[in-house]
């Protein structure tokens, strides 16, 4: 029996397409291996969203090859896309696939057999909430951004297909799906007919065990009324959307190529806020972008303040080769500056996220329970609807149970 080991970088569809690839080698009787056994196949999916995923999926690399000299090594994921050769100067040996024929690894790898196709997943190794990929590729070309040069166009999942994905991550006990793509809010653009993310939520709520559903990133520009209204109507569909800003300056917006201004993205939120109650908001910032003033900056600070969000992923600009915005190098901020706007937004964020979950501190609330707190015995964690992680004491066994708990995230 083969053995085989997977190591995965970056977003939930990435994590996604390796429990796809995962599940589709376990129907083929290969075993998989943890920790530090050496494996004879390697599945490195790799991530290029900054400089930094590149040289850790590099690591991964060295590390595979380390572990068995004679392994079969096959890199895939979005470094694999469009440099290969920094794959190659790593490891010569290793068979590099490109993200759009990650389907065909097994085929490379066992038979000739032409009828193997993926079938989607049925569980999510490791996880209490499932991610469902919907939709991958990105048509909006924001002009720091590799990532559509690595995963192609736009393109939707049929919706049938996803519907009896999540019912067969429901009968595998999960009772909250992430859905989730590249660019979630274009989801059913490309299909004929075509139809909207509501659709696909509307089929998804008939699914009687699903408790939960919850949508990861999503495009301002994206978020329609229908999905306003769905949100404020819905049992199943979790208060919470992420929402990424990544400026509050409309000069650097402009020059990011995104597709709202910092007027726009507040009157949205508000609309949004006044709505849906008690909702919450996370999002992206990234800083350090080209020619980035100060007095940009702190238009981003005064945004952030104005939105109150529960979270905000703080990105340092990585230039990414290929991008629009790569070309501006003598506009680039320097490192320290980056470093200190960094710490300063940080700590913004942190006294919004604490602003935002205090109106619900004591408050009874759902939770679903994902695992026992490492640094507390007898405690559990999990995260209620609007994303609040919520820490509790019991002596039952609490994993994947949704119960209502007074809020607690001290
Ligand atoms: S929307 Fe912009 S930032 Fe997001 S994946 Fe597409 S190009 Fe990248």
């Amino acid at each position: 029996m083969k053995t085989i080991k997977f190591y995965t970088l970056g977003c939930k569809v990435n994590q996604y397409d390796t429990q796809s690839l995962r599940e589709d080698f376990l129907r083929r009787g290969f075993k998989e291996f943890a920790n530090g056994k050496a494996a004879d196949i390697y599945v490195i999916n790799t991530c290029t969203v900054t400089a930094r995923a590149d040289s850790e999926s590099l690591g991964f690399v060295r590390k595979a090859r380390r572990e068995n000299p004679a392994a079969r090594i096959i890199v895939t994921g979005c470094l694999a896309e469009l440099d290969a050769r920094k794959i190659e100067q790593v490891d010569k040996n290793s068979l590099i696939v490109r993200n759009r024929d990650k389907e065909s690894i097994i085929q490379r790898l066992t038979t000739n057999d032409q009828r193997l196709t993926t079938n989607g997943i049925s569980h999510f190794k490791g996880h209490t909430r499932a991610f469902l990929k919907i939709q991958d590729g990105c048509d909006n070309f924001c002009s720091y951004c590799k990532v559509p040069l690595v995963r192609g166009r736009s393109r939707s999942k049929p919706l049938m297909e996803i519907v009896s994905e999540a019912r067969d991550l429901v009968k595998s006990g999960f009772k909250e799906i992430v859905l989730t793509g590249i660019c979630l809010g274009s989801y059913g653009k490309d299909l004929k007919p075509e139809i909207g993310l509501v659709n696909l939520i509307e089929e998804l709520e008939k699914i009687g065990q699903l408790l939960r559903i919850r949508l990861s990133s999503i495009e301002a520009a994206d978020i329609s009324e229908a999905l306003i209204l769905k949100l404020s109507r819905s049992k199943k569909l979790c208060r919470h959307l992420h929402i990424p800003i990544q400026s509050g300056d409309d000069n650097v917006l402009k020059d990011m190529h995104r597709r709202y201004t910092r007027a726009d993205y507040l009157n949205l939120i508000k609309k949004i806020k006044r709505k849906i109650p008690g909702v919450a908001i996370t999002t992206d910032v990234l800083v350090g972008f080209p020619g980035e003033l100060q007095g940009n900056f702190e238009n981003t600070m005064d945004l952030v303040k104005k939105i109150m969000p529960l979270k905000v992923h703080i990105f340092p600009y990585s230039r990414r080769e290929g991008t629009f915005a790569a070309q501006d190098r003598n506009k680039e901020v320097p490192v320290h500056m980056i470093r200190e706007r960094l710490l300063t937004l940080k700590k913004l964020a942190d006294t919004c996220a604490m602003d935002y979950k205090k109106q619900f501190l004591g408050k009874k609330m759902e939770v679903l329970f994902e695992e026992g707190c490492k640094d507390s015995p007898g405690w559990w964690q999990g995260h209620t609807d609007n994303y609040i992680l919520v820490r509790f004491r019991s002596g039952r066994n609490l994993k994947n149970r949704l119960i209502k708990v007074p809020v607690d995230f001290r």
